[in-house]
């Protein structure tokens, strides 16, 4: 299934695409979790370093049979078992809640229903679980074995989709996942979307960094309308808030039909 939500594509996304695979190499899925585990890991891995996130899943995975024993033993028992990742406590209410609603949509602990469903309806769908937002929708989605045509929008995608033009939401990322949505290739697979994501990611962890982006180094500067702006600043540079770096400059959004 190709992105449904999108409107046209934006010729500067296959440019950023192929440049940062240049870079970082082949960073195409590998296994991929079942809807409901991906679910659980999503909830766990927001604003939390992946190594910690994904340590937190798979203690939850050794204590508990299925995620039904996880709902039986309760906030109590599972939030010590995630006490590394940030926001522990609220991460543990959210996710007895949102698997005891998966469980009294169908009355069992399966999202595999939504396979039958158009994408953006399984979307608004998973945005009904407690603590699921569009990234972890997207996630689930794009992430597990149902392998969705749709981008996973976290706070590095967005950050670098603002500063290239892409969209004009930076610190909404529902709004910035609807934005970059609308302007994906549309022949992007479920596969590409995944890359793009992985791709962004690495390139806001290493480069494009929140409070002090490395333009001068960047491999984007000559597509990007914040790279001039962020080197002159840096030459007269003081320490200054994420807000601040992100709001100098506001770059056009401004989306095209023609290929990239
Ligand atoms: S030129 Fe600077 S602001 Fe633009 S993508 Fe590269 S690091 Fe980010």
């Amino acid at each position: 299934m190709k992105p449904t939500l999108q409107f046209e594509h934006h010729p500067l996304l296959p440019r950023v695409r192929s440049t940062l695979r240049g870079i970082f190499g082949d960073l195409r899925p590998g296994e991929r979790l079942s809807p409901v585990d991906q679910l659980v890991r999503s909830e766990l891995g927001g604003r939390t370093y992946d190594e910690v996130s994904w340590t937190a899943f798979y203690l939850l995975k050794a204590r508990f049979d299925d995620w039904d024993a996880l709902i039986e033993a309760g906030v109590a028992e599972v939030e010590p078992l995630i006490a590394d990742v940030t926001y522990a406590h609220a991460k543990a209410v959210w996710l007895v809640e949102a698997l005891k609603t998966i469980k009294v949509w169908r009355g069992v602990l399966s999202l595999d229903f939504l396979g039958d469903l158009p994408t953006e309806v399984a979307f608004r769908k998973l945005r009904n679980l407690m603590g699921v937002g569009s990234k972890v929708a997207a996630s689930v989605l794009n992430f597990s074995t149902f392998a969705r045509p749709i981008l996973v929008v976290d706070t590095h995608v967005a950050r670098i989709a603002y500063r290239l033009g892409l969209v004009a939401a930076v610190q909404d990322l529902d709004r910035a996942h609807a934005e970059l949505m609308a302007v994906v290739d549309p022949a992007w697979d479920a596969d590409d979307l995944y890359e793009l994501h992985r791709l962004m990611k690495r390139h806001g962890q290493e480069t494009c960094h929140a409070l002090a982006p490395s333009c001068k180094t960047c491999a984007l500067a000559d597509v990007c309308p914040q790279a001039a702006s962020s080197m002159r600043r840096t030459a007269v540079s003081k320490p200054r808030s994420e807000a601040e770096v992100l709001s100098f400059s506001r770059p056009s959004v401004k989306a095209s039909s023609t290929a990239g």
